[in-house]
């Protein structure tokens, strides 16, 4: 195992950051939290946190802004274990999850355009 990993296993546990269940040791992915790309200083560990496979899977065709906003439980976790992460990292990730807490969109006060036969 690569000393990233196990540094990070010592600080949070065996935890995936993004969903907060534990998994085996042996089953756990690195996850680079946001893709620098070209950038030498990509493997820095305040760029990495612990997933599990399917989190680690959703995310790789996701853009992080949008994987972090379609669960709001996302942030929150990735904010606990990930309390190492670069602060524009995780001010980022606040934002976003922010977001989340608006008042839902209240469907009553959608129009219906339609007039049910098509006529219009
Ligand atoms: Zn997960």
């Amino acid at each position: 195992m690569d000393a990233h990993r196990r540094w990070l296993i010592d600080q949070y546990g065996s935890v995936c950051a993004y969903c907060g269940v534990e998994i085996p040791e042996d089953r756990t992915t690195l996850d680079h939290v946001y893709p620098r790309k070209g950038q030498t200083a990509y493997d820095r560990p305040d760029n990495l946190v612990i997933a599990c496979q399917p989190c680690n899977s959703a995310k790789a065709d996701t853009p992080f802004v949008a994987f972090i906003a379609q669960r709001r439980a996302r942030g929150v976790f990735l904010l606990h274990y990930g309390e190492h992460l670069s602060d524009w990292v995780k001010d980022l990730v606040r934002q976003t999850s922010e977001r989340e807490f608006l008042p839902p969109a209240r469907p009553q006060f959608v129009h219906y355009a339609g007039n049910g036969n098509g006529n219009h």
